[in-house]
């Protein structure tokens, strides 16, 4: 049989592998199953594409898939759950460096035509961008370098002087691609605009910018795809960039943001609020909070970035069975930027077993929020602050929350009166129906379950 048959036959064999597992991804009872699908799918395509190309032998892919492998399971396992958006903003950037060395690559070769050149241009510049434009976000995630927007005067200036910058020296570079020194001068245009692109944005916006360059790296390997002729590149960087783009568009729709507001935020005026939070912190200790929640008919879980750091998902299980087994209903409520990650939240509650059908999205629970006897804040800030409805001119007004004020009580599981991701206070803890518990919440909630048990 033709050989080049086998390979397309493969290649197609891969990418329907890899939408399979993008479906099965959308459900985490399935998730599981769709990541090793991906996986395998990803496997076939190295070993065909290096077959394809003859660049190896069997030996040496065994020794490079094996030391890929071992890394990336290596960073895996290492990372702690909260730090898994800067191990994904370092993969981006990996992913955009791949396509500019696959675009570097394809220019030095004989005999490039206009359209190599081109889409070779079109990968040095996305790949470069997604590269510097990562790592600066992981430096911001990471807090290696401060995390707020950082402006300077004559930026904007600035950066439409760097893209006409590109302009030209992409017009140079696709009529003359052999050119070293034009090759050079593209790369570094597009890793100063990276950092141009990423340096203006901030605070709540970093998930937005990672998803976004996630989106990018896709969008580069899409067109080295294109640089190689090779279809499962295209097809793949393709899957990438698509979804990258869908995910960045549900973030910003989840902070009623549009996603050109997301990218110029650092240029916006500060505004701020002439609107002072009233009322007073109430602390209760976890014994009182026992009594009412023994009473309790209706409870809501909302769990945030602060559950994740102290992994308190095992024990609010243990809680919940506790809750059901004295006749009251438990519900979860998710919102979409809870936590570092998109899906944060429904990672950890399905590690402790939570059952998805008790898992409710933030549109789905707020119209009947005020129906629940009380609300559990695990570790949350942002995503419960009523200022985004409350307090015009407040960083976060207009941003959907899950409005945790309207249950008839609200215990708020926390460790002093720090402020969330976005540094914004939080009017939730200073109403009449909340009460704030500190301490670290997987003690708060070891100490109700206590109750409970005596
Ligand atoms: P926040 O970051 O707003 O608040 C977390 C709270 O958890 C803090 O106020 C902290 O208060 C508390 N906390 C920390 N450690 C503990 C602990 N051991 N026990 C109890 N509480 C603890 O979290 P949210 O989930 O409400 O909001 C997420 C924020 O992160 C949003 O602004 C979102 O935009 C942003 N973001 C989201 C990403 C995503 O994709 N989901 C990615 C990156 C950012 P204290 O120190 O007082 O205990």
């Amino acid at each position: 049989m033709d050989i080049q048959l086998i390979i397309n036959g493969t290649y197609v064999l891969s990418a329907c592998l890899f939408i399979f597992g993008l479906k099965l991804l959308s459900h985490p009872e399935t998730a599981r199953r769709g990541n090793r699908l991906s996986a395998l799918a990803m496997l076939i395509a190295i070993i065909v594409t290096l077959l394809d190309q003859q660049i190896m032998s069997f030996d040496m892919i065994a020794v490079a898939a094996l030391l890929g492998a071992l890394v990336g399971a290596f960073a895996a396992k290492r990372v702690e759950m909260t730090s898994m958006p800067e191990l994904v903003s370092l993969f981006n950037g990996i992913g955009g460096l791949a396509s500019v060395g696959v675009a570097w690559a394809s220019l030095m070769a004989d005999g490039v035509s206009t359209f190599v050149a081109f889409v070779s241009f079109l990968a040095l510049v996305i790949g470069g961008v997604t590269f510097s434009g990562s790592v600066l976000a992981w430096g911001k995630l990471s807090e290696r370098i401060v995390g707020r927007p950082i402006v300077f005067k004559g930026q904007v200036v600035t950066n439409i002087a760097v893209l006409l910058a590109l302009l030209v020296s992409g017009y140079l570079l696709v009529t003359a691609p052999n050119s070293l020194n034009m090759q050079l001068a593209v790369l570094l245009i597009a890793l100063i605009m990276g950092l141009l692109v990423v340096m203006p944005i901030g605070g709540a916006d970093m998930p937005v910018v990672i998803s976004l360059l996630n989106s990018y790296s896709g969008l580069a390997a899409c067109a080295a795809g294109f640089a190689l002729k090779n279809n499962l590149l295209i097809v793949a960087g393709a899957l990438v960039g698509a979804s990258g783009i869908i995910l960045t568009s549900i973030m910003c729709k989840a902070m009623n943001r549009s996603l050109v507001n997301v990218l110029t935020s650092g240029f916006q005026p500060v505004v701020t609020s002439d609107m002072k939070i009233e009322g007073e912190i109430k602390p209760l200790s976890a014994d009182d909070a026992f009594y009412v929640l023994e009473a309790a008919q209706s409870v809501l879980v909302i769990p945030g970035y602060g559950m994740a750091v102290a992994q308190a998902q095992h024990a609010m299980k243990e809680l919940q069975g506790l809750l059901e087994e004295n006749g009251a209903e438990v519900a979860y409520a998710i919102h979409p930027v809870a936590g570092r990650m998109p899906g944060h939240m429904n990672v950890l509650l399905a590690e402790a077993d939570v059952a998805y059908e008790q898992l409710f999205e933030m549109d789905e629970i707020n119209p009947r929020i005020d129906g629940f006897d009380v609300a559990i804040v695990i570790g949350a800030n942002d995503v419960v602050n009523p200022a985004a409805r409350e307090m015009k001119g407040s960083p976060i007004y207009g941003m959907p929350v899950i409005n945790a004020d309207l249950a008839r009580n609200v215990f708020v599981l926390k460790r002093g009166m720090a402020t969330g991701f976005a540094g914004v206070d939080n009017p939730l803890f200073f109403k009449d129906n909340t009460r704030m518990i500190f301490g670290d919440a997987k003690d708060t909630l070891n100490a109700m379950i206590r109750q409970f048990a005596d």
